[in-house]
């Protein structure tokens, strides 16, 4: 083929697909917008997650008439006029593509007042076309609607999510901008129900209740601003106190400059500032603001401007960690656990004491629950499963227990060699298999709280949770909604029964939160994962010579008990002629 230069419109949304990915990237765009545009409002509103509808209202400065048409051009932006500017932007917009790109690959509408003007402008355009312009009375302010999010590349709209999804997508973005921006009102509707509001008081604190709950907006701690230091670098923000660890790293949200930034480095700075002080796994809560000067940083590295480059990233990396460890170490509640001990027993402390089985007669009731569940059930289990009792696959070998080795192993002697078993992993699988029989069975046991607890986790999770209350019911909870982001928690499974329902709860909230598609399993399954991981015995706790007897005992009978029900392995096999062979004595 001869070399063309694509058609305008070609261009526009081959382009387009660099800014507008999703239904929330219009949404991220019109709120960069609204913001640099010193809105104190911003409502957003969408249907169908976004992919039908989209509004996004501010009573910011607007544009004026004569520059309304221009601002759908490509590059054509009022926040930079030379290169160098490039070196200070103070603006979250600067490329001027935006509202270019979005207006090719939708149908749109723009109305807008400037400050000083007596009348406002409305414009209407299809794929990048202006189709009607006319003068309309309305506030200062503008008001965008972007309808049929690619109805014009059925390529990219084939790949938009479920409405969740999309919806999730776009709570992450309203919820973020509020974060950055606590001075400024954000209300987000998805149809007619309320998602999400923010108060505009200044106080990320108050940001927070709205996003993650009561909870933790009450527990966060301030970050300590270092103000001794010569550095331009400043941290601050709210962080989780340590009691506080979610299951993987989606509570950790990163700001440089006012600009969200999805940022590898900086997110485990904030990891390693809470070294030893989570339990081995979890992750923490943090809402970090980096601000540095302009020049120090460069957001022109992402189509999505959503990775920056800093001119010493080392530095930045080490204000964040320190900012937040003396933060934890000042003025969290709990203190430091593991201190300065070795880094190879540094896991103990935890188990042992600040979470989990707080002392040992909780443990010891838990090991005795599995002890007994396990006789009573055995028979059942074994009625229950079609597991043939002779296939030499799934069959454990009889098992001697030796002993635990790092309070984390069961050592145990086989017919052919030595066994090494992960008792977390191994402890996991039984309560798994257990609980996923129980459901088909006679129902997974339920243990009724004193009193019922309401636990605030946010919209998001309340969201999710709600959508699967079936779901939670099959698995041995009695939860329901409260109200707003509240729940109520009414019983929860029996093995979880000694923990916190917010930490419970939490965590099956992220299991149907976490990636992008979360469930490829069916959902009780991986809710049923995430009960019997929080459920099991923990790398770290010291088992007596029963307890692993009985352990072992329950392994035996389960279907697949080599592995976890994350697939790892729940035990390694050195067998007699790998010894003999690594002494030497063949
Ligand atoms: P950029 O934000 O990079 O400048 P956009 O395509 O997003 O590019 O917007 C182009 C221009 O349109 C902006 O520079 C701004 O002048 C104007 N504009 C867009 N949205 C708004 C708004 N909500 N309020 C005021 N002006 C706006
Ligand atoms: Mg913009």
């Amino acid at each position: 083929m001869p070399i063309r230069v694509l058609p305008d419109h070609v261009a526009s949304q081959i382009a387009a697909g660099e800014v507008v990915e999703r239904p929330a990237s219009v949404v991220k765009e019109l709120i960069e917008n609204a913001i640099d545009a010193g809105a104190t409002s911003i409502e957003v509103e969408t249907r169908g997650g976004g992919k039908s509808f989209i509004s996004v209202v501010d009573d910011g400065a607007g544009v004026p008439r004569r520059e309304v048409e221009l601002a759908f051009h490509r590059h054509a932006t009022s926040k930079l006029i030379t290169a160098n500017d490039l070196e200070s932007i103070t603006t979250l917009g600067f490329r001027g593509e935006a509202l270019a790109s979005i207006a090719a690959v939708s149908r749109m509408t723009f109305a807008t007042r400037a400050a000083g003007e007596e009348l406002g402008t409305y414009l209407r355009l299809e794929g990048g076309e202006i189709v009607s312009r006319r003068e309309v009375g309305r506030p200062p302010g503008t008001a965008v609607t972007v309808e049929g999010l690619f109805y014009n590349v059925p390529a990219r709209r084939k790949f938009l999510r479920t409405e969740r999804t999309e919806r999730r997508h776009v709570d992450r973005w309203v919820t973020r901008y509020a974060m950055a921006y606590p001075d400024l009102r954000f209300a987000l509707d998805h149809g007619d129900r309320s998602a999400f509001q923010s108060p505009g008081t200044g106080e990320l604190r108050d940001v927070l209740v709205g996003v993650y709950g009561l909870d933790v907006g009450e527990q966060a701690l301030d970050v300590i601003a270092d103000d001794s230091s010569e550095s331009a670098i400043r941290v601050s923000g709210l962080v989780g106190p340590p009691s506080f660890h979610r299951a993987n790293r989606t509570y950790i949200t990163v700001f440089v400059n006012g600009r969200w930034v999805k940022d590898a480095s900086l997110t485990y700075a904030v990891t390693q500032a809470y070294d030893r002080l989570l339990p081995k796994g979890r992750h923490p809560m943090a809402v970090v603001m980096v601000d540095l000067p302009p020049s120090e940083v460069d957001v022109n590295v992402h189509p999505a401007k959503a990775e920056v480059r800093f001119r010493d990233g080392d530095a930045v990396f080490r204000a964040v960690q320190k900012a937040i460890r003396r933060t934890l170490l000042e003025r969290a509640p709990v203190p430091e656990m593991g201190g300065r001990s070795s880094s190879s027993d540094a896991e103990a402390p935890w188990s042992a004491g600040a979470r989990g089985w707080r002392d040992g007669e909780a443990r010891r009731k838990r090991l005795t629950a599995l002890g007994r569940a396990g006789t009573e059930e055995q028979s059942q289990l074994r009625l229950g499963s079609a597991r043939p009792l002779d296939s030499g696959e799934g069959v454990l070998p009889p098992l001697r227990v030796i002993g635990q080795l790092g309070t984390t192993y069961i050592v145990a002697e086989g017919p052919h060699g030595m066994v090494l078993l992960d008792q977390h992993a191994a402890h996991e699988r039984v309560l798994f298999e257990r609980l996923l029989n129980q459901r088909k069975g006679a129902g997974v046991p339920s243990q009724s709280l004193l009193e019922p607890a309401l636990v605030d986790l946010g919209p998001e999770a309340a969201d999710v949770l709600d959508e699967h209350l079936d779901i939670l019911g099959q698995v041995g909870f009695e939860v329901e909604s409260f109200g707003g982001s509240t729940m109520m928690v009414r019983a929860l499974p029996t093995i979880v029964a000694e923990e916190h329902p917010h930490q419970v709860l939490a965590d099956v909230a992220e299991t149907f939160l976490s990636g992008e598609e979360p469930l490829r399993v069916p959902a009780e399954e991986a809710v049923a994962r995430q009960v019997c991981k929080r459920a099991a015995v923990k790398a770290g706790q010291v088992l007596e010579q029963a307890e692993m007897a009985e352990l072992i005992r329950a392994l035996e009978d389960c279907e697949s008990p080599h592995t976890c029900p994350h697939g790892r392995p729940t035990m390694i096999h050195l067998s007699v002629e790998h010894l003999a062979r690594q002494f030497g004595r063949t």
